[in-house]
């Protein structure tokens, strides 16, 4: 079972940590502070590095497929693991860059969420972009939700996670945003996320603290992905358009 210190403190870039297990799926920690790919957020990449040296690449993280409970630090191909058997002790550490622009796009989508409330059925958060398909039939306008956008992250709205009971959520069937991610179940308590006066929805993501951190996002496309969906492309004004890439989750 591996700790998920990113759940509590999302500004955590380091910790240190006890190799449970090297397997095909990649390193097991009893702890990290890197976030596994789920609720349509890319996992983390970043290094583990041991106390004599031997630094490990990780190009991605995934929750185990195999081993409930336990998050898989993948390593990257061919590299040398055999200085991080189980038991060593590692000081992990995230891309501290590459996650700061998955907390800003995640914490925008949950500001979509509030301009467009229609259920979502799609979710793609990545560090270079990050879009959202909404199960709606109605046009929406690149401008108008650009500025909407702006007007929320200029408002520096407080973003909060909490934990409620599960029949908490049961009794508040309208918490839930998303058709294709579900909040777990089965532990009594679901994380809920919380941007003041805006958005409240059970998320485990990842998102910054204060809505003025997102800076500025631009709506790079909308799209028409069928009858019943639309797609919304968000990128940083200061990379210019993002673009979308294929292939990425
Ligand atoms: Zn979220």
């Amino acid at each position: 079972m591996t700790e998920e210190l990113f759940r509590e403190d999302a500004t955590l870039v380091e910790c240190e940590a006890v190799v449970l297990a090297v397997d095909a799926a990649g390193v097991v920690l009893d702890r990290t502070v890197f976030y596994p790919l789920g609720g349509g957020q890319a996992g983390d990449a970043g290094t583990l590095q041991t106390a004599g040296g031997a630094r490990l690449a990780i190009v991605d993280t995934r929750k185990h497929p195999e081993r409930a409970g336990d998050i898989a630090h993948v390593p990257a191909q061919d590299a040398d693991l055999a200085p991080f058997a189980p038991g060593t002790r590692v000081r992990a550490r995230i891309d501290a860059e590459r996650r700061r622009a998955h907390m800003r796009f995640h914490t925008a989508t949950h500001l979509l969420c509030a301009l467009i409330p229609h259920p979502v059925n799609g979710c793609s958060i990545t560090a270079g972009y990050a879009r959202l398909d909404f199960h709606m039939t109605e046009p929406l306008d690149k401008e108008s939700i650009t500025a909407g956008l702006a007007r929320l992250v200029a408002q520096a709205h407080a973003v909060r996670h909490r934990w409620i009971r599960e029949e908490e959520l049961d009794a508040n069937p309208g918490l839930v945003r998303s058709m294709s991610v579900q909040p777990p179940r089965g532990q009594g308590r679901v994380r809920v996320l919380e941007i003041e006066g805006v958005d409240l929805q059970p998320c485990g993501g990842t998102h910054v603290a204060n809505t003025a951190d997102i800076g500025r996002v631009v709506v790079t496309k909308i799209e028409k992905k069928s009858a019943m969906t639309r797609r919304v492309v968000l990128g940083f004004a200061e990379t210019g358009a993002a673009q979308e890439t294929k292939g990425s989750p």
